[in-house]
């Protein structure tokens, strides 16, 4: 039968995976992306693994296309990776003619928030909408949107980097080269940091052993430790905004949260929600729906997977070929 091969990179792991026509998963498989070396090696290594496993966990199964997420930012039209944050010798790396060559398929390459928005629309919390914006929000942010049924991606690809809009300009440098991102205040780590520096004001913080993660803090916020609720509630504030600003411009239906700190439902999207209705127009705000994700730890993957699945994503240019477009 057919189906695909699904790849999504991340900063410490590559999550691969081989799926069928239904977009169901039949076998997956990860990787330290440290271990995998510079660019070109790298893709190598992933293209022998995804023949590995297809052979050994789903050999029924022939392969149609590839999909890929990635963190952006992305050059779509030429099929390239940009200067990933924790990826420093897979810059400009060629990914779409590097795949295609290994694998001999059609190569389909998107940002990763991008793949989760269409994966979360497709099965998960965006199913039966139009119009939906997915947030993800775990060590970095970053979201998805589709507007009208389809997805938006911008002309790179890098249509919906909200983690790296400028929030505070005094604020702490981010790896984007700017300073006070959106994702310096919000974000796992961001919270984790935050809740660091003043951890000696609480004495609940104080008492946890070893370094604070975003979970930890929320924790405390729930115990109603004061330092923990500050930080959780600037971070969820900052959210708000961010859902009341993509409510303003593209009106969606539902606003959907993934990634590890949206897992901590109410306590973050209760105050998300309020945040949300202060900062977007009532009329749009309204009727918003913000609600968590579905599709869970496997969002990445099954993302990749959609995105082999939609195959090409833009139209022709009127003359010539588009560069780095599979053929
Ligand atoms: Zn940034």
């Amino acid at each position: 039968m057919h189906g695909y091969f699904a790849v999504d990179i991340g900063g410490t792991k590559v999550e691969l995976g081989v799926g069928d026509e239904a977009g169901r998963l039949l076998a997956t498989a990860r990787l330290e992306t440290a271990a995998l070396g510079d660019g070109e090696a790298a893709v190598e290594r992933m293209a022998r693994a995804l023949r590995e496993l297809r052979r050994t966990a789903a050999p029924e199964v022939e392969p149609l296309a590839v999909g890929i997420g990635s963190p952006g930012p992305l050059d779509l039209e030429r099929g390239e990776l940009g200067r990933l944050a924790n990826l420093r010798g897979w810059d400009g790396l060629p990914i779409v003619r590097l795949f295609r060559t290994a694998l001999g398929l059609p190569v389909y390459l998107a940002n990763d928030a991008t793949a989760a928005a269409l994966a979360e629309w497709r099965w998960g919390a965006g199913a039966g909408t139009t119009d939906m914006v997915y947030v993800t929000v775990s060590t970095g942010v970053g979201a998805g949107i589709v507007s009208g049924g389809r997805l938006v991606e911008g002309r790179d690809g890098n249509a919906g980097e909200i983690g790296h809009v400028v929030v505070d300009p005094d604020g702490h440098p981010c790896h984007c080269g700017n300073r006070g991102c959106l994702e310096t205040v919000a974000s796992g780590t961001a919270i984790a940091r935050e809740a660091e520096r003043r951890r000696r004001e609480s004495p609940l913080l104080t008492a946890y052993a070893g370094p604070l993660d975003a979970a930890r803090v929320f924790e405390a916020a729930q115990a109603g430790d004061p330092v923990a609720g500050a930080v959780v509630r600037r971070a969820a504030e900052t959210l708000g905004w961010a859902v009341g600003l993509f409510a303003n411009l593209y009106n969606p239906e539902r606003v959907v949260f993934g990634g590890g700190v949206a897992q901590q439902g109410e306590a973050l999207l209760g105050p998300v929600r309020r945040a949300a209705r202060r900062f977007g127009m009532p009329a749009l705000v309204g009727r918003l729906q913000v609600v968590r994700a579905a599709l869970g730890p496997e969002t990445g993957v099954r993302g990749a997977l959609a995105v082999a699945m939609a195959g090409p994503r833009r139209a022709a240019p009127d003359t010539g070929p588009a560069p780095g477009r599979p053929s």
